[in-house]
């Protein structure tokens, strides 16, 4: 285990088996009511994007990718929910069959922030995949088809989780000592 980790959470093993789980719901989900045309999964790069690539191979339907890059102004640690669009999607979505792969869920700030954005491109349907959602006191009412992994209200790292860009290549999904970050 990495020195600045206080505990594992999530094994390499565990993640692997549950993206196998919530691959294969939305193949059966999306499978007839997207027909041919298939989904777009969008991830929100970058701390997503390891587990869209993983996902990605877990759909058995048609699958596009593409990504967005924003900015939640503010320091590391907590999200402001003022977001900045850095990068936006490469391709239309207005009628397309949306899944937004998203790593963690925390305040909800962001994701509401997106579904807000996202939506008023009108596409066919729009689908929230998180992989971690946070035990929190306070969080926005977000509404996630597809929850990985309930975690504790900790500084999470880890399979694409970083910490000031460190930690992301992690295989495992770990606590981050306060220590490296206080
Ligand atoms: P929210 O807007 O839901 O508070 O935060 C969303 C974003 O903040 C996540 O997509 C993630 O990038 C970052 N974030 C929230 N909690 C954690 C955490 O425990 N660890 C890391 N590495 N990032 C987090
Ligand atoms: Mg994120
Ligand atoms: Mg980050």
């Amino acid at each position: 285990m990495h020195k600045d980790v206080s505990e594992i959470l999530f094994t390499e093993e565990q993640i692997h088996d549950r993206v196998a789980e919530i691959g294969a719901a939305i193949t059966e989900d999306f499978r007839e009511k997207a027909g041919d045309d298939g989904i777009i999964l969008i991830s929100v790069l970058r701390g997503a994007a390891i587990f869209m690539a993983d996902l990605a191979r877990e759909i058995k339907i048609p699958c596009e990718m593409d990504y967005m890059a924003i900015s939640s102004y503010g320091n590391g640690v907590k999200s402001s929910g003022v977001v900045r669009i850095l990068k936006d999607l490469s391709s239309h979505i207005e009628g397309r069959h949306v899944v937004i792969a998203e790593d963690i869920l925390d305040s909800g700030l962001t994701l509401t922030y997106l579904l807000k954005n996202l939506a008023s491109r009108n596409p066919a349907s729009l689908t929230v995949a998180t992989l971690l959602r946070k035990k929190t006191k306070v969080q926005a009412d977000v509404d996630c088809a597809y929850v990985g992994f309930e975690c504790p209200d900790q500084f999470i790292v880890g399979y694409g989780l970083d910490y000031a860009e460190r930690y992301r290549n992690l295989p495992y999904i770990g606590v981050l000592k306060p220590e490296v970050y206080e």
